[in-house]
């Protein structure tokens, strides 16, 4: 199917579906390992070709093939390639494109696990990283060096909501002289809400493991971008292996049908919510794109087309009211997860941030009284209800 002038909605249920010989209707799932060919020299000329068809599942497999398009075509990417969780699609963008003596700048404020990849593992490879505010373009152009080679940034953050402005730093790595990429993790937005290729990134990674299956089943994430930067990224993952597998593939492909109905319902209820926490007294702070009062709302307004799922926000009264907050709830899921129907809540400075060191925690304004949800698609009037409990 030509992709270029149908909508998102239409793209998401549409793109990427291949029929076999049995005309199925909906993606068929191939749970194969290998491939057969027809004979010894078909096999041969497979290995040997530029674009060899079905080998190996380590490699591709009609399923995942059926995701990558589907996925791409949403993003408006020229490739994608799957990979099988979200980290792996860092690892493999880092793998594939970075080398020793190389220097990545990355915003401070990124997924915790991106932030022990970087700082644990590419240095032991001799790559070196400099974190800078996601929030302040001046910084990120005074870490420029002469190996410069990646600008690895995530908006909205998490658990913060902070906004980078994707166009201006895509701006200044364009006028770097040794044209450093820029990857954007788009995970909290889906291209639903946020297409950063199109605002000047060149590369583009998903933890599909959230929005884009949105139902909390499997794992599974992705790398888009040019033919000629997905090549070297394709190369390390047919290599190493960390590749999705068919079942994950099919779970997701199923998932993305709904991705622009979701991502609305997601945003409209977690305006709701964001609301309504900003008018409760027990709230010191709400931080939500969506709400006037985030401070960079308008950037947000301009990059994004809702406020998207995620809601923070502070408690008076420090860790105990906010686990008292977290300990009320019956219906909420007290899990990390986000990016699922069900509401997720969570402590990030006891969770999902509790490994990072007390004062690099405070100077991400992680604090103790720090609340996270991910809204999701239960009734607005239900989420309220179980954070009151603990709210009064
Ligand atoms: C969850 C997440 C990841 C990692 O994805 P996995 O599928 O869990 O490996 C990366 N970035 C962001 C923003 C995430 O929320």
């Amino acid at each position: 199917m030509t992709t270029d002038n149908y909508e998102l909605e239409t793209l998401a249920v549409r793109a990427g579906t291949h029929r076999s010989q049995f005309g199925e209707h909906s993606e068929a799932m191939f749970l194969t390992s290998s491939f057969v060919s027809g004979s010894a020299a078909e096999a041969a000329a497979k290995f040997i070709a530029a674009d060899p068809g079905y080998i190996y599942s380590r490699f591709t497999n009609p399923t995942v093939t059926m995701f990558e398009e589907r996925l791409a075509a949403l993003e408006g990417a020229e490739q994608c390639v799957a990979t099988a969780s979200g980290m792996s699609a860092i690892l493999a963008t880092c793998m594939g494109l970075l080398k020793a003596g190389d220097h990545v700048i990355a915003s401070r404020s990124l997924f915790g696990a991106t932030i022990n990849l970087f700082n644990n593992y590419l240095r032991k490879f001799g790559i070196e990283v400099t974190f800078v505010s996601g929030t302040d373009v001046r910084e990120w152009e005074s870490a420029v060096q002469g190996n410069t080679k990646l600008f690895f940034l995530e908006t909205p953050s998490n658990p913060l909501t902070e906004i980078s402005d994707i166009a201006a730093i895509a701006a200044l790595a364009k006028s770097c002289q040794d044209r450093p990429l820029l990857a954007v993790d788009n995970c909290f937005c889906s291209p639903i809400l946020q297409k950063p290729l199109e605002l000047g990134a060149d590369i583009v990674i998903h933890s599909a493991t959230k929005y884009l299956d949105g139902q909390g089943r499997v794992l599974g994430g992705a790398v888009l971008g040019s033919k000629e930067l997905m090549a070297p990224v394709f190369g390390f993952l047919r290599t190493a292996g960390p590749t999705l597998s068919p079942f994950n593939a099919w779970v997701i492909l199923k998932g993305m049908e709904t991705l622009k109905l979701r991502m609305e319902a997601h945003s409209a209820n977690a305006l709701a919510i964001a609301q309504w926490l900003e008018q409760q007294p027990a709230v010191a702070r709400v931080l939500y794109p969506g709400l006037p009062s985030h401070p960079q709302h308008k950037l947000a307004m301009l990059q994004q087309k809702t406020g998207g799922g995620i809601v923070a926000f502070e408690v008076k009264g420090g860790k105990d009211a906010a686990w008292r907050v977290i300990d009320n709830t019956k219906l909420l899921s007290i899990t990390a997860n986000l990016g699922d129907t069900k509401t997720t809540i969570t402590h990030p400075a006891t969770t999902t941030h509790a490994r990072i060191a007390p004062a690099a925690r405070a100077a991400a304004g992680i604090t103790d009284s720090l609340i996270r949800i991910g809204v999701g698609l239960e009734a607005v009037s239900d989420i309220q209800a179980d954070l009151a409990r603990g709210l009064s």
